[in-house]
């Protein structure tokens, strides 16, 4: 996968729009991290470690993208990998995009539906009985957070030509 010839230069406009996805999703975060923490603190940290390894795999992902190490719509996801690709992958030449794309993808797949999974499984099995409607918000923040994320990030995202979102975006929009 090579990186698109022209890339969209971020507008102050698109910056602010991006804050749109983001915001149920550090509310769904922020909820679920608060609730966790209450019951037990290990639970936070499994939760935070699943963040961490969705980084590396996206960093991965990041390989051959225009904006790694820069200002891109996954900042807005609450993503480092952008800048951890630089530092996993400083060696750019001797990496293929495309596999580390494919890997990465099957990675995050794996790994992001599994850290959402952890913490919703918690959140019901914790507090369903006492406050379902709280955890029916969080559950609500995160499903809203995902349309918004597709259609306001994936129009303009350096991966166009390959991202498989990318691809579904162009055939509905
Ligand atoms: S747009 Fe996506 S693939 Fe490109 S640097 Fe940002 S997170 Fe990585």
């Amino acid at each position: 996968m090579s990186p698109r010839k022209c890339i969209h230069q971020w507008t102050k406009q698109d910056r602010a729009l991006h804050l749109i996805p983001a915001t149920p999703l550090i509310l769904f975060n922020a909820g679920a991290i608060y609730l966790l923490a209450k019951e037990s603190l290990l639970l936070v940290g499994v939760f935070l470690l699943l963040w961490v390894g969705v980084n590396f795999a996206v960093a991965g992902i990041c390989v051959g993208c225009p904006y790694r190490g820069g200002y891109c719509p996954g900042l807005s996801q609450l993503y480092f990998a952008p800048f951890l690709s630089l530092v996993l992958y400083r060696d750019q030449e001797s990496i293929s995009p495309k596999r580390s794309f494919n890997n990465g993808l099957i990675f995050l797949g794996v790994i992001g539906i599994g850290s959402y999974v952890f913490a919703i499984y918690w959140l019901v099995r914790l507090y369903w009985q006492s406050v379902p409607l709280v955890v029916l918000t969080l559950i609500a923040f995160l499903l809203v957070h995902m349309p918004l994320s597709f259609f306001i990030l994936c129009p303009k995202c350096g991966y166009n030509d390959t991202c498989p979102m990318s691809k579904v975006h162009k055939v509905i929009e």
